[in-house]
C-alpha cells in the first residue's frame, strides 16, 4: 500500500467528507516538507501555501530562526508540567506577550493547546470571575451571526455556523445568538456575562467584514453595561490584518483576548488567553482558584517557537513591510473581480481574503480549488467563497501568481 492507500484505511480527517476522501478515485496529497510560502508533496509538486496551512503559518514553513529555536530547547526538555513548575521560554513568552499591548491593559497570559481550549477558558475565566464578584446570574454569552469560536463544546455553543454546529446547539454553554448589533437592545443585560468576538472579520463565515467602528461599539454597549468583552484574535492575530491585533485598529482593549493559530508562527499547537490585573485579582484567593489547565499547558517547545516568532516581527520587519503587500492584494483582486463576472465579491482586510465566485445553486468552491491546487495553489473554499490567506511572507510575485492560478480555475469552473 502506498502512504495514500493507508491513509485511506486508517485515518479520519478533520472537516472532511470521509466517503469521498476514501473513494478509489481521491488521491490524498502527502506534504513532504516546506520552504517559505511554499509547500512540497511526496511527489516533489510544489504549490504556494494559499491559506498558510489553515490560517496558522506566519514567516513561512521552515524558517532557519524558528526552527532553531525549537532544537534547542527539544535539546534541553520537551515538556514538563505547568502545573506547580514554571520554564524559561514560557516565561519570556508571557513577558513579551504583555509587552505587545498598552501598560496596565492585558496583564496575565494563561496557557493553552489551541484556539478552542483558549476560548473554553476565556468562557470559564468570564463566569467564574461574575461568581467571585457575587454576580453568578451573569453566565451567558452573547455572539453573533456566523460565529465560529472552535469545535470544542464550549466554544462551539457560541458558534453560529449552522452546517457545523446545529446538531450540538441543544449542549453546551447558555449562549444568545444575534443577528445585528440593534439585538442588544433587546437582551436582558443582567444576565450576560460576556460578548465573544471575532474582530474586524468573521473567518469561518467566509471571510465576512464587519462594518467600521462595530468593535468600538460594541467595546463602550460592553463597558456600559458591565458585559465582559472577550475578543477572539486566534485568526486575526500576528500580523494578519496589517497590524499585530486586530483590535488596535479600533484602539480596543479587550477583557479578555484569546490566540493561538500564529502565535508559534504557524508551527506548533499552542494558545494563550490573556486577561486584565482587575479579572486576574478576583482569582486570588484560595477558594476562588481557576481549576483549569492541561497537560501541555505551557509547553516549553511551543513557546520557544512562539519567542522566535515574536523575535522575528520585532528584528525583520514582518509588519512595516504589510501594507505594499495588501495595496498589491487588494489591487489584484479588484482586477480579478473585473475580468470575471463569475466572481461576485471581494472581501479584505489586511492579508486576509475571501472571494466568492457566482455557483447558481451549487456549492462549487471545493471545486476551483481542487483545479487551483494543479496549477500550483493550495488553499480551501468556504461554500462558493475561496479563501486567500498566504504567510505573511509572502512576496508580491506569490500574490500575483495565486491570483492567476485562481483565475484559471474559476474560468474552467464557470466559464
Ligand atoms: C480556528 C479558529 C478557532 C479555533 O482554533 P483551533 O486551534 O482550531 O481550535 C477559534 N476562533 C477562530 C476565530 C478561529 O479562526
Amino acid at each position: 500500500m502506498n502512504l495514500g492507500d493507508k491513509d485511506k484505511s486508517f485515518i479520519w480527517h478533520p472537516f472532511t467528507p470521509m466517503a469521498e476522501w476514501c473513494s478509489d478515485a481521491s488521491e490524498p496529497l502527502v506534504i513532504e516538507r516546506g520552504d517559505g510560502v511554499y509547500i512540497y508533496d511526496n511527489l516533489g509538486r510544489q504549490y504556494i501555501d494559499g491559506n498558510a496551512s489553515i490560517w496558522t503559518n506566519v514567516h513561512g514553513h521552515c524558517h532557519p530562526r524558528i526552527n532553531e529555536a525549537i532544537t534547542k530547547q527539544i535539546g534541553s526538555i520537551a515538556h514538563c508540567s505547568f502545573l506547580g513548575t514554571t520554564n524559561e521560554p514560557a516565561i519570556l513568552l508571557a513577558e513579551r506577550l504583555i509587552g505587545l499591548f498598552p501598560s496596565k491593559s492585558l496583564e496575565r497570559v494563561f496557557f493553552s493547546d489551541d484556539g478552542s481550549t483558549a476560548i473554553e477558558c476565556a468562557m470559564k475565566m468570564a463566569v467564574q470571575y461574575f461568581q467571585i464578584k457575587g454576580q453568578s446570574e451573569r453566565c451567558r454569552f452573547v455572539t453573533f451571526g456566523n460565529a465560529y469560536h472552535g469545535d470544542t463544546l464550549g466554544a462551539s455553543s457560541l458558534g453560529g455556523v449552522e452546517r457545523f454546529f446545529s446538531r450540538f446547539s441543544d449542549l453546551g454553554l447558555p449562549v444568545i445568538h444575534l443577528n445585528s448589533q440593534e439585538e442588544l437592545n433587546e437582551v436582558n443585560c443582567e444576565e450576560i456575562a460576556a460578548i465573544v468576538l471575532e474582530p474586524l472579520v468573521q473567518g469561518a463565515a467566509g471571510i465576512r467584514l464587519w462594518p467600521d467602528g462595530m468593535l468600538k461599539q460594541i467595546r463602550d454597549w460592553c463597558d456600559a453595561h458591565q458585559v465582559l468583552l472577550i475578543l477572539d484574535e486566534v485568526m486575526t492575530g500576528f500580523g494578519r490584518t496589517g497590524r499585530m491585533f486586530a483590535c488596535e485598529h479600533e484602539d480596543v482593549i479587550p477583557d479578555i483576548m484569546a490566540l493561538a493559530k500564529g502565535l508559534t508562527g504557524g508551527y506548533l499547537p499552542l494558545a494563550a488567553t490573556l486577561t486584565t490585573g482587575e479579572i486576574f485579582n478576583a482569582f486570588l484567593d484560595e477558594e476562588n482558584t481557576f481549576y483549569y489547565g492541561h497537560s501541555y499547558s505551557g509547553n516549553p517547545v511551543g513557546c520557544a517557537a512562539a519567542l522566535a516568532s515574536l523575535k522575528i516581527f520585532e528584528e525583520e520587519e514582518a509588519l512595516s513591510d504589510l501594507p505594499e503587500k495588501i495595496n498589491y492584494l487588494s489591487k489584484a483582486l479588484e482586477q480579478l473581480k473585473t475580468e470575471n463576472h463569475k466572481v461576485i465579491d471581494v472581501r479584505q482586510c489586511g492579508l486576509i481574503a475571501g472571494i466568492e465566485i457566482l455557483g447558481n445553486g451549487e456549492i462549487i468552491g471545493p471545486e476551483v480549488c481542487s483545479i487551483a491546487r494543479d496549477y500550483g495553489l493550495l488553499t480551501r473554499a468556504i461554500g462558493n467563497t475561496v479563501v486567500f490567506m498566504p504567510p505573511l511572507v509572502i512576496n508580491n510575485e506569490q500574490i500575483s501568481n495565486s491570483m492567476c492560478a485562481l483565475q484559471t480555475a474559476i474560468n474552467k469552473v464557470v466559464g
